[in-house]
Order: C-alpha cells, then sequence, then structure tokens
C-alpha cells in the first residue's frame, strides 16, 4: 500500500552541551580546541575514589531550559549511574538520571519560520507543538577518533554538563523534526543556555521512528538512528526510513526494535544492532551524589526566563510596524534579531532597516559566512545609511555602494563613506543648471512629457543623471524635473 496508508510516528532525543566555564562534576575548564587531555582531573577521568561536586549553574540552566519550555520539576531529583562499558566513559558508568530528572513533560512550539525553506515558501502547516516527556541533566562523554589501525581519546570533554531533551513521539513528519529542532535551538539561543551549534557538536540528535498502519492504535517496532549531524540529515534519514520500512511492510517483513546507523553521504541506513532497553544499564542512585531539592533553585532561575522567539516577533511586529515575514527572518537568528533591534531603536523607520537589512546585509553575511555580530558596519552605522537614503543624499543602489565601502573602512560613517564615493546631497543650484540645460536640449520630448508620457519622464531623469555623471538622486531629480515642467 502506499506510505500514505501508514501512519509515521517520530520522536527526537537531543543532547545540548550547556555553557558554563567548569565541567558538572569537578572544576576543570570546559572548551573548544585545547591540546587533548590537558582539562583534567581524577574525577573526569574516573580514577578510583575521586568524588564528584555538583555543578550548582548547569542545574540551573537546566531547570530554566524546563521553565521557557513549560516544564514541571519533581520536588526532588536525583542522579543514577547508567552502567556501560566503552572506554569514552573511564568509570565504567555515566552519571545521569532515570526516575527523578530535573524537568518533566513542557512542549517545544514549531515556529513558521523553523521549517525548511522550501516548506516555507509552500506554505507552513497549521501552528503546533510537539509534548516532551523530560529533560535531564548528564555528563558528556570523551572524544574518540578512531584512525585505521589506532584509536585517539581525547577526555578534555568527558564530564561537561549535557542537558538531554526527550520529546514524545509526537512527530508526525520528517519537515515537523526538522522544524522541531530549530525551534529549540533559538530558543536554547534566547535563553544563552547553549549556542547549540550542531556542526561543533554541541547539539547531538537521535532520532526514533515507527510505522503502523492506519487504524491501528499499537504502536509499531522503533528504529533508532543516533547522532544525525545536521537538520537537513535528519530529515533525509527519515524521508529514507519511513520509504523503507513502508516497503518492508508491504512485503510483510516485520519490523524489530533496532539501532541504524545513517549514512547521510550514500543516502541510507544500514543495521548495527537489535536495541538494547533501560533495563540492560542496571541503572541505580548514584551513592556519591545527593538528591536535589528543585523548590529554591526554580525561585533564583525565575526571573531568568528571557523573551523568546514568538514573543518578539509580536514585538517587532508592533513596536517597529514590521510586516510578518521580516519579523520572522530576523528573530530566526538571535544575532540578526539584535543587529536589527540596535539599528531601529529609536527610529521612525523600522520597517525600512529591517527591509535593508534582510535584502542587503544578511544577503552579503550569508554569501561570506560569518555571523551578523561579526559583520564590520555596525547596527548603527546602517541607521545612518538608511538616514542618508531618506533625506535624499544617496539613492537605494547607492547606499549599496556606500556599505561596501564602510565595509572595507569600518571606521567611516555613512555619511563620510557616502562623500568619498562623491555622493553628495546635490545643492539645487546645481542640479537646477544641469535640469535646465537637459530641458533646452529636448524641445519636443519635453512638449510629450507635458502631455502626460510619464515613460519619457523616466528617460529624461536618466539624461540629467548622465549629466550629473551619476552623482544625484535620481528620486530628487525625478522630482524636481515635475517641478520645472509644472506637472
Ligand atoms: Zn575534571
Ligand atoms: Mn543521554
Amino acid at each position: 500500500m502506499p506510505v500514505s496508508d501508514y501512519l509515521v510516528t517520530i520522536g527526537l532525543e537531543v543532547h545540548c552541551q550547556i555553557k558554563t566555564k567548569s565541567k558538572m562534576f569537578c572544576s576543570c575548564e570546559t572548551g573548544f580546541g585545547f591540546e587533548p587531555n590537558t582539562r583534567v582531573c581524577p574525577t573526569c577521568l574516573g580514577l578510583p575514589g575521586a568524588l564528584p561536586v555538583l555543578n550548582e549553574f548547569a542545574i540551573e540552566r537546566t531547570l530554566l531550559t524546563g521553565l521557557m519550555l513549560g516544564c514541571s520539576s519533581p520536588e526532588i531529583s536525583q542522579w543514577d549511574r547508567k552502567n556501560y562499558f566503552y572506554p569514552d566513559m573511564a568509570k565504567n558508568y555515566q552519571t545521569s538520571q532515570l526516575d527523578l530528572p530535573l524537568c518533566l513533560g513542557g512542549e517545544v512550539p514549531l515556529y513558521p519560520w523553523s521549517y525548511p525553506n522550501d516548506v516555507i515558501k509552500a506554505g507552513v502547516p497549521p501552528f503546533r507543538t510537539v509534548k516532551l516527556t523530560r529533560i535531564h541533566l548528564e555528563e558528556d562523554a570523551a572524544k574518540i577518533t578512531h584512525h585505521p589501525t589506532y584509536s585517539l581519546i581525547d577526555y578534555n570533554r568527558a564530564g561537561s554538563a549535557l542537558m538531554e531533551i526527550v520529546s514524545d513521539p509526537d512527530i508526525e513528519t520528517p519537515e515537523e523534526a526538522y522544524a522541531y529542532l530549530k525551534s529549540l535551538q533559538q530558543i536554547l539561543n534566547y535563553g544563552d543556555i547553549s549556542d547549540a551549534d550542531m556542526e561543533k557538536g554541541q547539539m547531538r540528535c537521535d532520532v526514533n521512528i515507527s510505522l503502523r498502519p492506519k487504524g491501528q492504535s499499537e504502536l509499531g517496532a522503533k528504529v533508532e538512528m543516533k547522532n544525525i549531524n545536521s537538520m537537513s540529515a535528519v530529515r533525509r534519514a527519515l524521508h529514507y526510513e519511513i520509504q523503507r520500512q513502508a516497503e518492508e511492510l508491504d512485503l510483510g517483513i516485520a519490523q524489530i526494535q533496532s539501532t541504524r546507523r545513517w549514512d547521510d553521504e550514500n543516502g541510507e541506513s544500514t543495521i548495527m544492532r537489535t536495541k538494547e532497553d533501560a533495563h540492560d544499564y542496571r541503572y541505580f542512585p548514584c551513592p556519591d551524589l545527593v538528591p536535589i531539592h528543585t523548590a529554591p533553585l526554580l525561585e533564583k532561575v525565575r526571573n531568568q526566563i528571557p523573551e523568546l522567539p514568538q514573543q518578539r516577533q509580536q514585538r517587532f511586529i508592533s513596536e517597529y510596524g514590521l510586516n510578518e515575514y521580516d519579523a520572522n527572518v530576523l528573530v530566526s537568528d538571535l544575532e540578526l534579531a539584535r543587529f536589527f533591534e540596535e539599528a531601529a531603536q529609536g527610529s521612525t523607520n523600522g520597517k525600512k532597516i529591517a527591509n535593508w537589512i534582510i535584502n542587503n546585509v544578511a544577503a552579503v553575511l550569508n554569501e561570506k559566512g560569518i555571523t551578523p555580530s561579526e559583520c564590520p558596519v555596525k547596527p548603527l552605522a546602517i541607521k545612518e545609511l538608511i538616514a542618508i537614503i531618506d533625506d535624499g543624499t544617496v539613492s537605494n543602489n547607492q547606499a549599496k555602494e556606500v556599505f561596501n565601502k564602510m565595509w572595507d573602512e569600518p571606521n567611516l560613517s555613512a555619511a563620510e563613506a557616502a562623500k568619498l564615493l562623491g555622493f553628495e546631497k546635490a545643492d539645487s543650484s546645481f542640479l537646477d543648471s544641469i535640469i535646465a540645460e537637459v530641458i533646452a536640449a529636448n524641445p519636443a520630448k519635453v512638449q510629450e512629457i507635458i502631455d502626460g508620457n510619464d515613460k519619457l519622464l523616466n528617460w529624461l531623469t536618466g539624461q540629467v543623471m548622465k549629466a550629473a555623471k551619476g552623482k544625484a538622486n535620481p528620486k530628487i531629480v525625478t522630482e524636481s524635473l515635475k517641478k520645472t515642467l509644472g506637472l
């Protein structure tokens, strides 16, 4: 039967590194790019007898994430040991949470601007949220790099604070899974919980997917794919699995609970192992760590809840008069939203500023692969630039040249850059004399314009621009021509 006769059920488990100065259970420094195995101590190396000390800040950040996502917290939260043998976890157990995680329930909104671009163009589905099961805190493992005849282990990452956000099996399409990850990433950015950059491994995603025929209430056997490293790869992997499972079910091949490896290069998944269950890990409460009373910590972080993307989108529309599309583009990237707001602050020109940032600044940043905060042209310079477009010093096209000039020489103000490029607010006598000359030289065409030929007015504007060597502002030239000709 066609794929559309199957119900698809998807759940996501997202691991996210929390931005902290030190690790979860020791005071070793966290960070990226250090000499391997230089940020280690007996605790995060798992040496016998070493004892863990809780990082309270990491706990607070996890609780804050829960508040942002509408979770509740059990009164007492507890640590458990998840036992397994692998060189990336030298203690042979991961300190994690099983029965009493820091956060329960909650939901992730699927923002309309978080869907893949092709979906946004075709029209996003109605707004919905995806239910969460839980968020718990645990420690990250070491990083292993495999080589043909040997492997290298770097324990710098071992013991870093890692938050695991588990969704209910409440996602129905690969596109929703994509939007879920992107929305979650934005929320984590807005809360300054994590940069959640998937390319840097700060956010890592495991997917669960099962199919069942329409009408069957019991879920099908779930297939898990671990550590898929981009949102678009998650989307591709899920499409592939839906197709594969539907074809096998059609042939009467029952699915078994299993873990598969997604090979994004070849676009296929292959079986790794049949799935272990939670009881295989022999979880038990960690005797080295005391349970946590959540109430006082929740009280402490409650006033740290930031403005979230959806609220900011609404505010951009009401405060700056933006249309929905522009507001969506800006809030989807926290840095871009900040860049806009700095440029628009105290200006009545928010709409124009937003437009210019989206169509010109963001486009150049994308092309050069740099972020808004790295942009050499600062928000205030953009504000000035819009002001000199408005007062007629430069046209919109000339403004792009001014922008490029400021990009190369960031110390210049917009007015200074415009002046260096020869774009000056023409004093009217200079422009008037050129206009008079051009009118005198084209009597027949001028008559046609007076008789109502608007197209010729553009042509005449062009003649004046030519005579002014492109230094005049076409809008102002047209206006002056109209005035002179009494139109
Ligand atoms: Zn350590
Ligand atoms: Mn985990």
